[in-house]
């Protein structure tokens, strides 16, 4: 089983988590830019974290023969602090990074008017830069947070299917997939989805456009859920390409659409996935 985690926060995590990972079949991660537990009062601590993001943690991960891409922007939860706006005016430089596959993770925490405000700001960045975005869904009110994370990415005018959305649960997933983005599912020990919650929601809508993450960070987490979603997906009866699908193809595919992802060696040569090439070249 070979498994490309799109979402996974490798800066919170050890060695051993990428040893195992590798073990598991992890070959490829995307690190979402988000906040780090103790707050930031400067934009210079946000410049430093995604130079981080850039060179030192793709460096780590080769080390143990895993591909790491990731998506830089102000997260929603530091969107309200006002110290940190001016990283909306640095990220322009950032996003035209070769690193860079997404802007993210963007959307709502508390649902406030600044949250709205870098939520907007930076979708209309992605565009600008061609470049796809990733979606956080607030934790509280789940329904109307992702109603409300829709509707702005409808306004926005960026094409859904440049636009994944993450986090998502039983309550939130029918929205997603009516509106054309991409699906996302955090698979975690003991919030969010489980595995099998998780198969019973990929029975119910397909494995088209859909992604498993372990959204792994300094909480309890494990980064081998995903590998586990892929076994309950087995046990549940579905196809080894059925899994490749979910757990590479797909965000393969959405991240492609960046033209930025670096994959030789492990994607097939020559594979275009989403009718997008996928850059060949090293890290
Ligand atoms: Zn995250």
């Amino acid at each position: 089983m070979r498994i490309f985690d799109p979402h996974i926060h490798m800066t919170s995590r050890t060695t051993d988590d990428y040893r195992r990972m590798s073990a598991a079949g992890v070959q490829a991660v995307v690190e979402p830019a988000f906040w780090l537990g103790q707050p930031r009062t400067n934009v210079g601590s946000f410049t430093d974290y995604f130079d981080a993001l850039l060179g030192w943690e793709p460096y780590r991960a080769s080390l143990y023969g895993i591909r790491h891409h990731c998506t830089l922007a102000l997260n929603p939860k530091e969107a309200n602090d006002p110290r940190c706006r001016g990283v909306l005016d640095i990220l322009p430089r950032y996003l035209e990074k070769d690193g860079v596959v997404a802007v993210g993770e963007i959307g709502y925490d508390s649902m406030t008017r600044e949250e709205d405000e870098a939520f907007a700001a930076q979708l209309a960045l992605a565009m600008a830069h061609g470049l796809p975005a990733l979606v956080h869904t607030p934790h509280r009110d789940k329904a109307g947070g992702t109603r409300r994370t829709l509707a702005v990415v409808a306004e926005s005018g960026i094409d859904p299917g440049r636009v994944l959305v993450d986090h998502l649960n039983e309550v939130t997933v029918e929205l997603v997939v009516d509106a054309g983005c991409w699906v996302g599912f955090s698979v975690y020990p003991d919030t969010k989805m489980t595995p099998e919650r998780t198969v019973a929601l990929l029975r119910r809508y397909g494995t088209e456009r859909m992604l498993v993450n372990s959204a792994a960070d300094w909480g309890h987490s494990d980064p081998l859920l995903t590998l586990a979603t892929g076994q309950a997906m087995l046990a549940a009866g579905f196809s080894e390409a059925d899994i490749d699908q979910v757990l590479w193809h797909n965000p393969v595919a959405f991240f492609a659409q960046s033209g930025r992802l670096a994959l030789d060696g492990i994607a097939e040569p020559g594979t275009d996935f989403a009718g997008n090439s996928v850059r060949r070249g090293g890290i």
